[in-house]
């Protein structure tokens, strides 16, 4: 699960991270309110207004402004708020931005530029530990770094039995340069980050720019927050952070009905149980020809009423020009899951969705010739086949 920059914020703060202070708003009158609860609160005459969307590279897109009066706070967010933001990270369409986020100016024009530096919290998967990532080259697109100057990015392994240990953060403070009040502060920023990290089991934080102000604290301006899925049980708050208009509507929705589905860009559905399975078949569309239009799992009971929910998720994406069910009957019987696949085709006729585009379908494992033999003598346009080949063949045959 995703989180907004203003959530990973407070998240990161409820864990002792200092952060740029900020208020969310979704309109502009309480965007002005909350520049002036920011200036009682601080002291700041100069407010940012920051788009809240899940996507980076918002600067780049115009949804980070400097705002210099209350009038201008209002204008500048009358302008965000409502608008189709274009970052390098969304589609060409863009996305919706519903709420700005507010902040105090923590780049005070001066006589110092302030320091941008980068940092993540992630997993290596290579060596199993999590590992703090972090480079002087703050405040741009970091893969450009990673491209031109991977010198310039260094990594901390830690140990998960012992957490972070005063001399890595102290190895993190130093290897950025700093020295003094600065040091100490980023010492105590790593420390917390790591520890909010663990504590949120989170999977990603990405700290882009982590900033030096030219009175030497170190402060979080932006935040993008990976949180952990399957681990969100530990943390019922958590739940109310999602916000559905984010994310993909047909995910959502086969979330909804525990269906385990990716959307893809892809013309040929499949519906599959079993992850792995569910891989091996998408491989199988691109060797005949096609391009999978979605990622679905249906699990382990693959019963009318799945199947049913399964082709109405696939068939919301008008791409699809045909659907390859490969089901594997171990512990489900293929006979059944057949008699689902007839069921959930004869329903959905009478409910006047009926399916118009070719079904190819591969029951193997138990019950295989069953399950056959009840699908062609349903009458229904309904292709089955039992090895994986001729499912490949008539992919590339249905597609033309
Ligand atoms: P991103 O473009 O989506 O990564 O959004 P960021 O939160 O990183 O903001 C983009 C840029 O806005 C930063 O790199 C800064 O240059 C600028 N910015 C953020 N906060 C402030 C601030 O308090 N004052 C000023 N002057 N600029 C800021
Ligand atoms: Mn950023």
């Amino acid at each position: 699960m995703n989180l907004h920059e203003y959530q990973g914020k407070e998240l990161l703060n409820s864990f002792g991270v200092k952060i740029q202070r900020g208020i969310v708003a979704d309109n502009h009158k309480k965007a002005v309110d909350a520049a002036k609860q920011l200036a009682a609160e601080t002291g700041t005459g100069w407010w940012v207004i920051k788009a809240q969307i899940h996507a980076g590279g918002r600067g780049k897109g115009g949804g980070v402004k400097l705002a210099k009066s209350l009038s201008e706070v209002e204008n500048i967010s009358k302008d965000i708020i409502g608008m189709m933001l274009k970052t390098p990270q969304t589609s060409a369409e863009g996305k919706r931005v519903n709420q700005v986020l507010i902040t105090e100016d923590v780049y005070y024009p001066g006589e110092f530029e302030p320091d941008e530096y980068y940092m993540s919290v992630l997993l290596n998967r290579a060596t199993g530990r999590n590992m703090i990532m972090y480079s002087t080259e703050g405040g741009m697109d970091i893969e450009s770094v990673a491209e031109k100057t991977p010198h310039l990015i260094f990594t901390e392994e830690i140990d998960p039995a012992t957490g972070i240990l005063p001399f890595q953060a102290r190895k993190v403070a130093f290897n950025l340069g700093l020295s003094g009040k600065a040091f100490k502060e980023m010492t105590q920023f790593v420390t917390s980050l790591y520890q909010a990290y663990i504590g949120s089991d989170a999977s990603l934080f990405e700290i882009n720019p982590v900033l030096k102000t030219s009175d030497d604290k170190i402060l979080a301006v932006d935040s993008k927050v990976t949180l952990d899925d399957n681990a969100l049980f530990r943390h019922k708050s958590y739940i109310n952070l999602r916000d559905l208009r984010e994310e993909n509507p047909i995910e959502v929705e086969a979330n909804a009905v525990g269906l385990n589905y990716v959307d893809l860009d892809g013309n040929v559905g499949c519906m599959v149980n079993g992850a792995g399975l569910a891989m091996s078949t998408m491989d199988l569309i691109k060797q005949s020809g096609g391009e999978p239009a979605n990622f679905l799992d249906v699990g382990g009971t693959a019963d009318a009423e799945r199947v049913e929910a399964g082709f109405r998720i696939i068939l919301k994406d008008p791409n699809v020009k045909a659907i390859l069910v490969n089901i594997f009957g171990g512990i489900v019987r293929c006979d059944r899951v057949a008699q689902g696949i007839v069921d959930a085709y004869t329903n959905m006729a009478k409910a006047g969705d009926a399916v118009k585009i070719p079904i190819i379908v591969r029951l193997q494992g138990t019950n295989a010739k069953e399950a056959k033999d009840l699908i062609d003598a349903s009458g229904l346009d309904v292709i089955s086949v039992v090895e994986f080949k001729e499912a490949a063949d008539k992919v590339q045959e249905v597609l033309g």
